[in-house]
Parts: structure tokens; sequence; C-alpha cells
């Protein structure tokens, strides 16, 4: 039998123990070019037709752990716009493919979620192409080493939350008005919110800020019958890691301090946001739902 997410498979080796090479990008870093190059499931996410006639927006859906969701929404039979810095268009392009090929619609939106109109924009383009919007996918998010508090430049810090924070803020408040009962937001936390790497500062801030924000909006939107919640991963290798939001001289060891020994594949992350986007948590509200190889959190 050929293995899917279903299959009975030991997590300790469904997923070989990686050793990157040291590498560095630009960022957003293209994924494509990463050695080894991710796994987004693309050979072995199987839909169940659980997300059917949905519509969804995700951003960052070019790659990583966005176009994982992207290829799994596609596959569960949900029309999918993703959005991505222009200079992605290479790795958005394999997604677009993936998403076309599971038969669904795939829309294409490159911007600069920084930018308070793109955000307008995006959302806009998205409802009229999709035909109105039932799940969002808050996951775009930048990630850069700094040491110290000293070398923490204030452009940094600014460009950090303006993406991580103001960005997801910016197009939720656009998305929800057109979001009827029963659709889910879905934010991207991380293992930052309980464990803060020292030299993750701005970046650990605003994965504690979207982590607050996702329980507080829950509180607003949930009497509207619109769910809203989270997905705090952990060690995953993603283009994140060679774009400067890793120590590169650190990268071979990336992620073997999980319990299984080995960093996560985004592959490994797009099941939860598929049972947080399907009414089967229907009963689940301003929850964090950990996915990070077995770090304890409260
Ligand atoms: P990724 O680089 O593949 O995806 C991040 C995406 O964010 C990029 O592809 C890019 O399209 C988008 N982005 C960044 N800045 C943007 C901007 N200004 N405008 C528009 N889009 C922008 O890496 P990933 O690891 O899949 O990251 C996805 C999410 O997962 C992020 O929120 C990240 O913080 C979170 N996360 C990742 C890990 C991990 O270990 N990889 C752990 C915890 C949380
Ligand atoms: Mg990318």
């Amino acid at each position: 039998m050929a293995h899917n997410q279903y299959t009975l498979r030991d997590p300790r080796s469904l997923y070989p123990s990686i050793t990157p090479p040291e590498q560095r990008q630009q960022e957003p870093g293209i994924q494509a070019r990463m050695q080894p190059v991710p796994d987004l499931g693309e050979k072995t996410y199987e839909g169940r037709d659980r997300l059917p006639g949905r519509k969804a927006l995700i951003t960052g859906g070019d790659s990583g752990i966005g176009g994982a969701v992207a290829i799994a929404f596609a596959r569960e039979g949900a029309d999918v716009a993703i959005t991505y810095l222009p200079d992605e268009e290479e790795d958005a392009q394999h997604i677009v493919e993936l998403i076309k090929k599971a038969g669904r619609k795939a829309v294409a939106i490159p911007g600069d979620l920084t930018d308070r109109d793109f955000c307008r924009e995006l959302v806009q383009r998205a409802v009229q192409e999709l035909g109105g919007l039932d799940i969002l996918v808050n996951n775009a998010g930048r990630q850069i080493v700094a040491h110290r508090i000293e070398d923490l430049s204030d452009e940094q810090f600014e460009r950090t939350l303006k993406t991580n924070v103001f960005g997801m803020f910016w197009v939720t408040k656009e998305a929800v008005p057109h979001m009827p009962p029963g659709a889910s937001i879905i934010c991207t936390a991380s293992l930052e919110v309980y464990r803060q790497l020292p030299y993750l500062l701005d970046y650990a801030t605003t994965k504690g800020a979207i982590n607050t924000f996702t329980k507080g909006l829950s509180q607003q939107l949930g009497p509207r019958g619109i769910r809203v919640n989270a997905v705090a991963p952990g060690p995953t290798w993603t283009a994140l890691q060679v774009s400067d939001g890793f120590p590169t001289d650190e990268l071979p060891e990336y992620g073997k301090d999980t319990l299984l020994g080995r960093a996560g594949q985004p592959a490994e992350l797009a099941p939860a946001y598929v049972f947080l986007a399907s009414a089967e948590s229907s009963f689940v509200m301003g929850e964090t739902l950990n996915v990070n190889g077995g770090t304890p959190t409260p």
C-alpha cells in the first residue's frame, strides 16, 4: 500500500532525520533552492473530501507550512487563494500547479503584507475570485536572527511586527465581514510563545501577540459562529531557516532536539490546519494546537 497520512508509520522514521548543509539565502528565501527541499506532502497527502466547496485564503502560501496547507486544502476539496512576496513566484507556481492538479481553483496574489492597502486589495480580490471566503489562514511571517538587543535594529523590529502582527490584523479585519457563520480563521503561532530562543526576540514577541490575538478574537467572533484558533509549530524545515531565521552554522543540527530526534516537515503541519478549518472541530475555539515534536507547553 502506498504511504499517505493515514497509514501506520513510525513517526521517528516517517521523515528522514536531516542534517542540512550550511546554506544562506536572502530573505524571503526560495524553497526550491534549499538543500534538502522541504516535503510539503506533494507525494503523500491524500484528500478525503473534508473541505468540500470551501473557499480559503492562505498568506505565505507559496512555500513551507502555508504551501503544505494549500496542497492539503485543495485535495480536501477547497478552492485556494495564496499570497506571497513577488520574489517568490517560482515557489508559488509549484503550489498553483498542485492546487489545479487537485481539480480546484487556484488564485495567486503576490504582494507585501506590510502595505496596508495591499492587505485590503488582497482580500477583495480573493473574495471576488473565489466567490466568497470561509477559511482564512494567517501564516505569512518573517524571522531574522539578532543575538543581542543592541544589534536588533529599529527597522528590523518594526518590519517583523508589521509583517507578523499588523499584516495579520489588516487581512483579518478586511476578511471578517465576508465570512459566514461556520467560517474558520487559523493563525500561525509558534513554540516561541512558550520557549524563547535568545536570538529571536522580535519574532518571539510577535508570536506571543499572535497567540493572544487568536484567543481574544475568538471571544469576539465565537458568538457570531466564526471560530478562531492557532497552530503552534515547532522546528519545521522551511525557507525561514536558511534566510537568516536560524544561525547558519547550526543548520546541520536543526531540529535534532525534538523527541523524534529530527525536524518536522511542512507536510506534518497541514493536517492540523485541515482539522481546525473543517466542522470536525466545531467545538474547538480559541485553542492553540501545538505541533512541535514533543516539547511540553502550558
Ligand atoms: P516560509 O518561508 O516557507 O513561509 C513564510 C512565508 O511568509 C513566505 O513564503 C512569504 O511568502 C511570507 N511572507 C514573509 N514576509 C512577507 C511579507 N512582508 N508580505 C507577504 N508575505 C510575506 O516559512 P514557514 O516556516 O513555512 O513559515 C510559515 C509560518 O510558520 C510563519 O508564520 C512562521 O513564523 C511559522 N512557524 C514556522 C516554524 C518553523 O520552524 N518553520 C516554527 C514556528 C512557526
Ligand atoms: Mg516562501
